[in-house]
């Protein structure tokens, strides 16, 4: 049985004051849910305040990147040990638009995940293929050379602990969602390859689907088989909704 794990993505919104009012007005809402893994990722600057806030709920902070390297002549990064000493419990890894306009490369994903595990941070590996890709039939090769490459030196036996979202670039703050079909057609290829590394891992291994999942999308997409969640953008940056994409996935788990 795998948990169910919303995470919200706040991108480079909310400067610290705002992070604060946003945590606050969420937690009374969904501070105490058990049944689901909720996460939010704030900016940098606002991860101390919201970890300082969010403590004692259920509600972690995750960080929107990092480093692979502990320290050094990088400027304008962070490395987890940063992350770790102000108690964050998580990083989002590759996303597309660290891909997309900062160089993010499938090779240092290849450091950066198994580095977030070893520092003790939960990695959530985004993976996606961009709209010409899928349209070429190249969205298997795309997830293949992404999966394979970001978990290549995580070791077996701590697959489990690496949540991996499934983002299709063109679905991605566009208002586009893919089809419940594509959902999940490419969530369960996804485990089949963490599946090539070991079958029992991917067994346990939460798969998220992201790109405009909304409050009125996300039962039917948190319904699908393969699908333990979901990685979410705009739809984070205001209580009601993301509250709601949570109720829908704790209805998910009932059902
Ligand atoms: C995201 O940031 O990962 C994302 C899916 O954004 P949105 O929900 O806005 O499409």
């Amino acid at each position: 049985m795998r948990k169910p794990f919303i995470a919200g993505n706040w991108k480079m919104n909310n400067t610290i004051a705002e992070s604060e009012e946003l945590i606050q007005a969420l937690l009374p809402r969904v501070g105490a849910i058990e049944d689901v893994d909720v996460v939010v990722a704030p900016a940098f600057l606002s991860l101390q305040a919201v970890v300082d806030s969010a403590r004692g709920s259920a509600v972690a902070v995750y960080a929107q990147n990092m480093h692979e390297k502990d320290s050094g002549a990088f400027t304008g990064d962070v490395s987890a040990p940063m992350l770790e000493e102000i108690e964050v419990q998580g990083v989002i890894l590759g996303h597309s638009e660290r891909r997309q306009y900062f160089n993010e490369t499938d090779r240092s994903l290849q450091q950066k995940v198994p580095r977030a595990l070893e520092a003790g941070l939960i990695p959530i590996l985004c993976v996606g293929e961009t709209e010409e890709e899928r349209e070429r039939g190249d969205t298997e090769r795309k997830l293949r050379h992404q999966v394979q490459e970001g978990l290549e030196k995580v070791p077996k036996e701590r697959l489990h602990e690496v949540v991996v979202a499934y983002e299709p670039i063109w679905a991605i703050g566009t208002g586009l969602t893919a089809t419940p079909e594509q959902a999940q057609d490419a969530i369960a290829f996804v485990r089949a390859l963490v599946a090539d590394r070991d079958r029992e891992q991917a067994e346990r291994t939460r798969i998220l689907y992201g790109g405009s999942v909304k409050a009125d999308n996300a039962a039917e997409l948190l319904a699908l088989p393969d699908v333990d969640g979901a990685l979410v953008g705009g739809g984070s940056l205001e209580v009601d909704p993301f509250a709601t994409i949570i109720d829908a996935a704790v209805d998910a788990v009932r059902s």
